[in-house]
């Protein structure tokens, strides 16, 4: 349905952001427990929970992006090298940079954002009720602190996909392949390790021996229309949406936050952004995500115990 184009969605809500906004933002935030109060009241009778979550929320647990001021690798940002074509010019490079990606998660860890998410599902499944989270992160912070429905419409740094056959596969291995071992170094000066394609990882796969690539989605790719299909349908039917360090008018959550709003169901942001806030998203709670969310999340007096 729409590609994976994050910079056409963020460019065409920004422009209108640019004439619509409005410093709403500033008012809510002055009434911050109040608004806190009523955010409360709806979630505590909500039965099917949706939270679509973004970067932000990684980026506090100290996950680069490579994306914008200083967000480099080597000479590149991520735009340069998370792409098919320079994956088919270059596969050795685009397999270091992922290598490398995969080895800082290693040292990373989920932060109370994530951990609050978590335990909210937990309780409230036992309570019949339903969340469902939504992530572009790849980073799959959500599975390790302990989120079980879990969408990740960007797939995952920990997934692997044959080019030959197709097959896809979980693939922690660390590191990936022998010939990736101590390599994709970030510094500016590091020089490409030019590794054979034929030592890059591999399907395992009876008779395969493609070769494999990250499981991600790529920029100027389609998300998978399975996992698309089915964050529709969990976004149709939720009675509340939080939109969680990213903001509901930039893609991907303005692929999703918008219809749920329309429907007249309550979207509530967390993150660090000055949204053009409009009175379609009820709710925005300003800072880092890992403060706003975790009392936003806990326990409401009238749930049963
Ligand atoms: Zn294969």
């Amino acid at each position: 349905m729409v590609p994976d184009t994050g910079r056409h969605f963020a460019l065409y809500f920004d422009t209108s952001s640019a004439v619509c906004g409005e410093p709403v933002v500033e008012l809510q935030s002055s009434n911050s427990a109040l608004n806190l109060a009523a955010f409360r009241e709806i979630f505590s009778k909500a039965k099917n929970v949706a939270i679509l979550t973004g970067a932000g929320v990684s980026a506090e647990s100290g996950v680069p992006t490579f994306r914008g001021a200083g967000g480099f690798w080597r000479k590149w940002q991520a735009q340069e090298l998370a792409t098919p074509e320079a994956f088919s010019r270059n596969p050795s490079r685009v397999w270091e940079f992922y290598h490398y990606r995969r080895e800082v998660m290693l040292t990373k860890n989920p932060n109370p954002a994530h951990l609050a998410i978590a335990e909210c599902e937990e309780r409230l499944r036992q309570q019949g009720r339903e969340v469902t989270v939504v992530t572009q992160n790849i980073d799959e912070l959500h599975r390790r602190a302990g989120s079980k429905n879990i969408l990740e419409i960007h797939g995952s740094l920990f997934k692997t996909r044959c080019m030959t056959c197709g097959h896809e596969a979980a693939n922690y291995n660390s590191p990936i392949c022998a010939a990736l071992a101590g390599k994709g170094a970030p510094d500016p000066d590091t020089h490409d390790a030019q590794i054979p394609v034929e030592q890059l990882p591999r399907c395992e796969q009876a008779g395969c021996h493609g070769l494999l690539r990250p499981a991600v989605v790529w920029f100027g790719e389609t998300l998978d229309a399975d996992v698309l299909t089915h964050a529709e349908r969990v976004l149709d039917r939720c009675d509340l949406c939080l939109v969680v360090g990213t903001s509901s008018v930039v893609y991907p959550a303005a692929m999703f936050a918008p219809q749920v709003a329309a429907r007249g169901v309550p979207v509530a942001e967390f993150n660090m952004e000055d949204t053009p806030a409009t009175m379609s998203f009820r709710f925005h709670f300003h800072g880092p995500c890992g403060t706003t969310l975790p009392p936003a999340l806990v326990r409401h007096d009238t749930e049963p115990l």
